[in-house]
């Protein structure tokens, strides 16, 4: 597998709304894109750290994914994504080495990547997903 860089981090919050004017307005950074992933039941902030991005995730269901984890654990860190060069191989690569997958098959994330998340019990806890910018090709 070939990591180039962190893709970004993805935060769990409660309101896109209250968390962004942190982000702006003490930390100094823009946010640039907000979109809806309905697939996963996310409204997500995008802003540009050097080449990593911080996604922040608002639940539209608080029976989605970060609704369930706020729920359970609080607002915080959710998962952390590396971009990888072959999306595919890479999560065949970690099946053949014993990482249990959540995603067998690539799907479609936010900001036009392409997605695939591993299983945070194979991951000593840390949820991970791998990126593939296809449309830079
Ligand atoms: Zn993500």
């Amino acid at each position: 597998m070939n990591i180039s860089h962190i893709e970004h981090i993805g935060i769990a919050v409660k309101s896109l709304e209250s968390a962004i004017p942190y982000y702006e307005k003490v930390l100094g950074l823009k946010c640039y894109s907000i979109e809806e992933v309905a697939d996963q039941k996310v409204k997500t902030a995008f802003f540009m750290v050097g080449q990593t991005k911080i996604e922040l995730l608002e639940t539209t269901d608080p029976n989605g994914s970060i609704g369930k984890f706020i729920e359970k654990k609080g607002e915080g860190i959710h998962h952390i994504a590396f971009a990888v060069d072959n999306i595919e191989n890479s999560l065949q690569e970690c099946e053949s080495s014993g990482v249990q997958l959540i995603d067998k098959t690539p799907r479609a994330g936010a900001e036009g990547l392409t997605i695939g998340f591993l299983h945070p019990k194979s991951t000593m806890g840390v949820l991970t997903e791998l990126c593939e910018d296809k449309n830079k090709k």
